[in-house]
């Protein structure tokens, strides 16, 4: 298929980077709008803008311009670590005697230590165009609040981090990066916010949950004067930024003639899966490739192998807009496990909708394998990857093993969202031989799908 050998790393130059993000949704049917939470009537750009950046809420209701342009602020940001690298999985293909070519596209390479960073930028650039002075979130296992610190930090916008109490437990030092670049990092539920207060009345003693973090990050936006909310995932928008992952991705394998066979990502609220398969599902819209597309979830938190498709709230909270998406319920608090940014109860709505109409497979993965999967790719390919990445990394190994089997030589494709630097007390369980493996009951899950 290939004349030119290929390199290890296909970087690409600056000037091939995409100079706009790729808007699948303008490929796609029209998607269920958001819905707002008292009236149920679709969410005004009005309303939206009272918790969003205008610039964010412009990029999330248009579905119908299929490129949407990167600002050259943004993109001159972006060129401090991008383009990200896409590797051939050389010594991984080896150390598996598979026929399968495997691919990874890296997004660890930035102090955030993964893909958040692309949307960060993009969220903090929007906000100081228009005036903005400071943004609250909420982070789960501290690179999304870790992304929006640089990217505050560089506007020079004031930033508060709701940060899941597990991990702000688990990962102290994150949130000493964050505090590093200025942030405000405040473990949550907190008793600073009145859902908080309610969360903690009702679960004394929780670990919170992404849920949790964000009612309380929505509302202290809402409250304080000149300020926004900024969310990492999950939004269309968000997917939206996520496409530069993708496109690049396109762009390199075209480079040497390379078509994927598989393309798989980790799937917490959407938006690295999103990004990544955007313009080979565009693709598949179209009519113009095929491509098999596999989103991987933890067994414990199961939200599209096991959620229903229903409208749901974002947050526990019950204060965010309502989405049409793949939910376990707003109320479903995922057991603490280590790969914290998967743990969220819902799905974006637009990887929902593909997984809904048959186009993107999804399966979900114990974290004893992923984390020997974990192992596996840090001892052959050197990069010590995030637990999340590492349940994109067990499957590309599942796929590649089957054509071990089979003897097909399968194109994989995955990617490889974040490092795993702040996760070693994750790798210290694994390595004891401590970690558990916790699957919810069908009893559990029915009982947080009861609400509604
Ligand atoms: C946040 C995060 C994820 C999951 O978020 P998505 O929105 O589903 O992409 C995956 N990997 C890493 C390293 C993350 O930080």
């Amino acid at each position: 298929m290939t004349k030119q050998p290929i390199p290890t790393k296909i970087y690409l130059n600056e000037d091939e980077m995409p100079k706009a993000w790729y808007n699948l949704r303008a490929d796609m049917e029209k998607l269920p709008p958001l819905l707002n939470p008292e009236t149920r009537k679709p969410c005004t750009r009005e309303e939206l803008e009272k918790i969003f950046c205008k610039g964010c809420v412009e990029q999330e209701l248009n579905d119908t311009d299929r490129y949407i342009a990167i600002p050259d602020e943004v993109r001159e940001f972006y060129k401090m670590y991008r383009p990200s690298p896409l590797v051939r999985a050389y010594w991984l293909e080896k150390a598996l005697g598979t026929p399968a070519e495997i691919y990874y596209k890296y997004e660890g390479n930035n102090t955030s230590g993964s893909h958040k960073l692309n949307s960060a930028v993009a969220q903090a650039y929007y906000a100081k165009q228009e005036g903005i002075t400071s943004l609250t979130t909420e982070t789960g296992a501290g690179q999304w609040g870790t992304a929006l610190s640089m990217a505050s930090a560089f506007y020079g916008l004031d930033l508060t981090v709701y940060m899941v109490k597990v991990s702000a437990e688990q990962k102290p030092f994150r949130r000493e990066v964050m505090r590093t670049y200025g942030a405000n990092v405040i473990p949550s539920p907190s008793e600073t916010t009145e859902v908080g207060r309610k969360i903690l009345e009702k679960h004394p003693g929780t670990g919170g949950s992404l849920g949790c973090a964000i009612s309380e990050a929505v509302e202290k936006a809402t409250t304080t004067p000149n300020c926004r909310y900024g969310l990492g995932s999950v939004l269309n928008h968000v997917l939206l930024h996520q496409s530069v992952i993708g496109l690049e991705s396109k762009i390199a394998l075209e480079k040497y003639g390379v078509k994927p066979d598989i393309i798989i990502g980790c799937a917490g609220g959407g938006s690295n899966l999103g990004g990544l398969i955007a313009p080979f599902m565009g693709e598949k819209l179209r009519g113009e490739a095929d491509y098999r597309f596999i989103a991987v979830e933890p067994k414990s938190c199961p939200s599209l192998t096991r959620g229903k498709y229903v409208y749901d709230f974002g947050d526990t909270g019950r204060i965010t807009p309502l989405m049409k998406m793949y939910t376990l319920g707003h109320d479903y608090i995922p057991a603490s496990t280590h790969a914290g940014g998967l743990r969220y109860h819902g799905m974006n709505t637009v990887v929902s909708a593909l997984y809904d109409q048959g186009y993107m497979e999804a399966t979900s993965v114990e974290q004893t394998k992923v984390f020997e999967a974990a192992t596996i790719f840090a001892k052959t390919e050197g990069i010590l990857p995030a637990p999340e990445s590492s349940h994109a990394i067990r499957v590309a190994i599942d796929e590649a093993l089957k054509c071990k089997e089979s003897g097909e030589k399968k194109v994989i494709l995955f990617g490889l969202t974040g490092t795993g630097y702040f996760d070693l007390f994750a790798y210290k369980r694994f390595n004891d031989g401590e970690m558990v493996d916790y699957v919810p009951s069908d009893e559990e899950i029915e009982n947080a799908l009861k609400n509604l």
